[in-house]
């Protein structure tokens, strides 16, 4: 892809309101593309359309219920991008349809792609710190298998663990309570999220 195409392809949206008065692709299927595409969908006179590989969504049902009931946003599942070229300062990008051989055409002013983070936590290995599937194992304590060595939040991997923020929360607190027990025994500690 040419640096002029890449001019229209984004990954973070700092100013939404510079995306009204456009058709603007939002290509994924979690809760990235989604909120991306609803905030989209405020801007005035803007046309989104949601590409997704899949027929569903990893993201919030609500949202997409949201989003189907949006005049001004088209769902085009299941469709992988394949091809682009610019035309008259649009993209125009070829969305193959999966397990098919057909390619549709559409049209973009702009595009944002949120396939997602992925967090690289391998400088923890050389740590000896233990992964899995990429995130930092820990037990009890939030400690990993390393002593003093202590992961929260989504980096942090336990059986049942969710990524959702109130969780990253709690086990700061936990994990700072364990760090202070550690390193002052003599003190009675009681510690409160107010105070961390
Ligand atoms: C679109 C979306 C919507 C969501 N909605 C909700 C919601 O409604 N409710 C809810 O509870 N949760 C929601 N979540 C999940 C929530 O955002 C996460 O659970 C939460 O942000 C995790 O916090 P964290 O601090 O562990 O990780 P993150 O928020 O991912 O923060 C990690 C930080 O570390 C930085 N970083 C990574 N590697 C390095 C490195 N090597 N060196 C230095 N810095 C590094 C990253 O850049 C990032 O800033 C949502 C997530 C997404 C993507």
């Amino acid at each position: 892809m040419d640096s002029e195409s890449e001019k229209h392809i984004h990954y973070y949206i700092r100013e939404p309101e510079k995306f009204a008065d456009k058709t603007v692709g939002v290509f994924g299927g979690g809760d990235s593309a989604l909120d991306w595409a609803l905030e989209l969908a405020q801007q005035p006179n803007t046309h989104v359309k949601l590409v997704h590989r899949r027929n569903e969504f990893r993201g919030l049902e609500s949202s997409i219920h949201q989003l189907k009931s949006l005049k001004n946003v088209e769902i085009l599942t299941p469709y992988l991008p394949k091809v682009s070229s610019l035309v008259n300062n649009q993209l125009q990008i070829g969305l193959k349809q999966m397990g098919q051989s057909d390619i549709i055409q559409h049209s973009f002013d702009e595009i944002v792609v949120a396939y997602g983070f992925r967090a690289n936590n391998n400088f923890v290995k050389q740590w000896g710190v233990d992964i899995a599937g990429g995130q930092i194992k820990v037990g009890q304590e939030m400690k990993t298998n390393v002593p003093g060595i202590y992961a929260v939040g989504d980096a942090a991997t336990y059986p049942g663990r969710v990524p959702v923020i109130g969780l990253g929360f709690g086990e700061a607190q936990i994990a700072i309570t364990s760090i202070m027990r550690s390193l002052f025994p003599e003190k009675t500690l009681t510690i409160h999220s107010t105070s961390i």
